[in-house]
């Protein structure tokens, strides 16, 4: 059976009953001449990076093992196409164009991106308007200093400074705590925690690249996952599986399921969330400092609830705004120009995320019309439809990105370092990470080790 690329990213290919209903579709074994003299590898999660780790290596001929815990491919990026046409991206949603992985992928499996500027009302006691608020030129001439600071600094300063929370040290360098509330509005959106929690070195080293999400993939971030997985070459995957154990002897690589299955390659590359990596039996075992690592990352929350409304309550194109409301970040998420229901999102991060994911749909929605009328917006609300973020997280997949804490200083470089033939990859051991960019980097960096 063949299927135009179009057809193949409608159905619902991301799961075990999509793939198994398309006949001859198995992803993708294919020259059986070819397959003997093939070098195999298998990757831990089908995440984005594990899909393009597998991607990447297939391309060049290697056979691949994916296993993946959940029924679906994806991980933190998911998608639901609403009846009215706007995509919902209930886990990953921005990239920044200016971001070369991604981007060039973006470019290479045909997809297109739309722009998206966010520039936010602010609700912090008073009501301010987008591009009329910011922290105090006096705040960000000490974060300018702080920043330049950090890059300089040999590492075992930075480490001493790694054991201060972002929000302390800033606070002992002279910003107000009203500036620094402001900044929590801002970093927490990516975050999806409280600068307070966070290790000052990190945070400062953060902001020399800060992402600046301004573009969306047309279709939603899965159209991208959809297309890797259209593409991918010499590919097995084996799904609902969770790997529990990876020994490591004689060359070779041997990893078990909970099903109890036995698979064997030259190299395994991990892309398991951090909080993933101890719960799984090593042998040899992880070393001190990675387990250690993994132990301190801590991953944080991100609520996303997305109304469907027969009307708009805002008055400005690209509506959004922070709020100090229990909603905390609201926008105008539609997908679709021409659409008649208007989609407002809400994005609620940290202590916020327990508030929300406790509420019935009514208090969720309860939640933000009090934010609109902070914000001086329309208030009556006829809401069509709801959906939330809830359905993708689970044991195996994060509510959130991992985060750094006071005392986590080389965490990353630790947990990114090989054991033997095992690699390790995903957003927490990326650069830039918490995003698609630095999974992605993160997945071809783990390809050219093996
Ligand atoms: C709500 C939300 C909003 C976000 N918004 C953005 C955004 O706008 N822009 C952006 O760039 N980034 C955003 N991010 C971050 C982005 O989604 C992640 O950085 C990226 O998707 C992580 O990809 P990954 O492959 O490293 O991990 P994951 O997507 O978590 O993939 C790991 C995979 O491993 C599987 N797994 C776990 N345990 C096992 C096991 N034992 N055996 C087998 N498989 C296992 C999981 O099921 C999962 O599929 C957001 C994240 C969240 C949660």
């Amino acid at each position: 059976m063949k299927l135009s690329r179009s057809e193949f990213i409608k159905l619902g290919i991301l799961t075990a009953a999509g793939i198994s209903g398309l006949p001859g579709m198995n992803l993708r074994a294919q020259d059986p001449s070819v397959q003997k003299a093939q070098k195999t590898v298998i990757v831990l999660g089908g995440g984005i990076a594990g899909l393009y780790a597998a991607y990447l290596l297939g391309k060049t001929g290697i056979k691949v093992k994916l296993v993946e815990a959940t029924d679906r491919l994806g991980g933190r990026i998911k998608t639901v196409v609403d009846p009215s046409g706007n995509s919902l991206d209930l886990g990953a949603e921005w990239i920044q164009a200016e971001h070369r992985t991604a981007k060039s992928l973006i470019r290479e499996l045909g997809l297109k991106t739309s722009d998206y500027e966010v520039q936010s009302d602010l609700f912090y006691g008073s009501y301010q308007k987008a591009g009329t608020w910011d922290i105090s030129p006096n705040s960000q001439e000490i974060l300018n200093k702080l920043i330049q600071m950090n890059a300089k600094i040999n590492s075992s300063q930075q480490q001493e400074l790694d054991r201060i929370s972002f929000y302390n040290f800033s606070i002992y360098q002279g910003m107000t705590p009203e500036d620094l509330g402001i900044l929590n509005f801002k970093y927490s959106l990516y975050y999806g925690d409280s600068l307070r929690s966070l290790s000052a070195q990190k945070v400062l080293s953060d902001l020399i690249n800060f992402p600046k999400y301004n573009t969306r993939v047309e279709g939603g971030m899965e159209s991208l996952v959809k297309a890797l997985v259209f593409s991918l070459e010499n590919t097995e995957t084996i799904f609902a599986d969770p790997v529990i154990s990876v020994f490591q002897g004689e060359g070779k690589v041997t990893v078990t399921t909970a099903s109890g299955k036995k698979l064997e390659a030259s190299a395994c590359i991990s892309t398991l969330p951090a909080n993933q990596l101890t719960s799984i039996q090593w042998d040899p075992g992880l070393d001190k400092e990675k387990k250690l690592s993994a132990l301190r990352i801590r991953y944080s929350r991100i609520y996303k609830t997305f109304l469907m409304l027969r009307e708009a309550p805002w008055t400005r194109e690209n509506f959004s705004a922070y709020s100090d409301s229990a909603a905390g970040f609201i926008y105008d998420a539609g997908t679709k120009s021409n659409s008649e229901d208007k989609v407002l999102g809400m994005i609620s991060t940290g202590d916020r995320y327990e508030v929300l994911s406790s509420s019935t749909d009514a208090m969720k929605v309860e939640y933000i019309r009090l934010a609109l009328e902070r914000l001086g917006q329309k208030k009556d609300l006829q809401v069509l439809r709801i959906q939330s973020t809830e359905n993708i997280q689970s044991k195996y997949v994060p509510a959130g990105i991992a985060t750094f804490p006071p005392g986590s200083y080389g965490s990353i470089i630790s947990l990114l370092k090989p054991m033997d033939r095992i690699f390790f990859a995903g957003e927490h051991t990326a650069e830039l990470n918490g995003t698609v960019e630095g999974a992605l980097a993160s997945a071809i960096r783990a390809v050219n080790q093996v």
